[in-house]
């Protein structure tokens, strides 16, 4: 992975190339910044950098020997470290290898969650291991083979738990050559005892403009999607994936007209059978991306309410949907229908159940939009 190729953070490639010009290249590093924010992929870019043999004034060459195992992910030198679902406790992240390329070089933007389906795991607990931590060890006391330092990217070591203790040693005298670049989206996770021992480089998310044109030139959106998708996914590549993957016959967006209709008509049969057969069946990621999706519509409503649709960025049959909703409801209960969406969201992303989520929230929505401003319409609004 070469610099150019990662969106944005054009000081933070400054100061990492930097660092090595000067020959200040701290041997434990913290790479925090928020999911799909592009942190992982900073920290490989940078790792192929220092082992580049032909280094250029601002990237890696792409080409050298040593680049080119870089970019297959196979280079000897360079191990990884992940949070895996561990079927056994003899499985370390070793065992994840085939996997963990193939989902890096597909998504470098990856969340735990698109992983986690990559694997298949379900609901199983993300954890960095014991086992694996030893391997850590071992994999590094050994001489590199053919590059300069060895390096080891640890993605995630909020899952490390008590295990990271076994590496403190490691972090803090690290045989010669050696480099550990941590990747982290939250800080407050991460036992204190290794943050102390790494220098931080603080990776912030992406501005909507750079989302943007990432959007239109690399994932050719048109622009008024673009648009719409940057303002969603907040910075966050991963979910804008998700929502351009959702997107594709724009099912998120019947899904969600339908889902609204059985709750305002307290069509609680109908209501059921979506939530359950639908809803529920979504997979995670794309749950949570629902959900922003109907968090977002319903900041659109209110917009258009407070008169302000300059700024409502949407597509023809949503921008039509938004403009009949907007007439019916409340300023109140729009804010609150966000509010109850929220939780929801937050509640899926902590693994809670799904199926009893989306009934819950169903629920509380027909209670929500059960008093109408216009009472009459309600059945020919959607
Ligand atoms: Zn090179």
């Amino acid at each position: 992975m070469q610099f150019k190729e990662i969106v944005g953070h054009q000081s933070i490639k400054n100061h990492l190339i930097n660092s090595v010009k000067n020959n200040r290249v701290s041997h434990a590093q913290l790479f925090l910044g928020p999911e799909g924010s592009g942190s992982l992929a900073l920290a490989l870019a940078y790792a192929q950098y220092i082992n580049c043999e032909d280094r250029q004034e601002d990237d890696s060459c792409g080409h050298c020997a040593s680049c080119r195992k870089y970019e297959k992910l196979i280079h000897p030198d360079l191990h990884f470290s992940y949070p895996f679902f561990a079927k056994g406790k003899e499985e370390t992240a070793t065992t994840y290898m085939d996997e963990w390329r193939k989902a890096f070089l597909t998504n470098p933007y990856l969340g735990l969650n698109y992983w986690r389906e990559q694997l298949d795991s379900g609901n199983k607990q993300a954890n960095i291991n014991i086992a694996e931590a030893h391997d850590i060890i071992k994999k590094l006391s050994l001489k590199s083979f053919e590059a300069e330092y060895k390096v080891l990217i640890m993605w995630l070591p909020e899952y490390l738990d008590t295990q990271g203790n076994a590496l403190l040693k490691l972090i803090e005298e690290p045989p010669a050559k050696t480099l550990f670049l941590l990747v982290a989206e939250n800080q407050d996770k991460i036992i204190n005892t290794v943050i102390s021992r790494t220098q931080l480089v603080k990776i912030n998310k992406l501005h909507h403009d750079e989302m943007n044109s990432y959007l239109v030139e690399e994932r050719k959106l048109d622009p008024r999607r673009a648009k719409e998708i940057s303002f969603i996914a907040d910075g966050n590549i991963q979910e804008a994936l998700n929502l351009i993957h959702q997107h594709g016959e724009n099912e998120t967006f019947s899904i969600l007209v339908q889902w609204l209709r059985f709750i305002v008509t307290d069509n609680g049969k109908e209501l059921i059978g979506l939530t359950e057969d639908k809803l529920s069946k979504l997979g995670r990621e794309n749950q949570k991306s629902f959900l922003l999706y109907a968090i977002n519509m319903m900041r659109q409503i209110i917009l258009m309410q407070q008169g302000l649709r300059n700024l409502v960025f949407l597509q023809e049959e949503e921008f039509a949907f938004v403009e009949k909703f907007s007439g019916l409801f409340q300023f109140e209960q729009l804010e609150e229908a966000i509010n109850i969406l929220e939780k929801t969201h937050y509640g899926i992303e902590r693994n809670g159940n799904a199926k009893i989520l989306f009934l819950d929230l169903s629920l509380q929505l027909v209670l929500l939009f059960k008093y109408q401003t216009f009472p009459k319409n309600r059945d020919s609004i959607i």
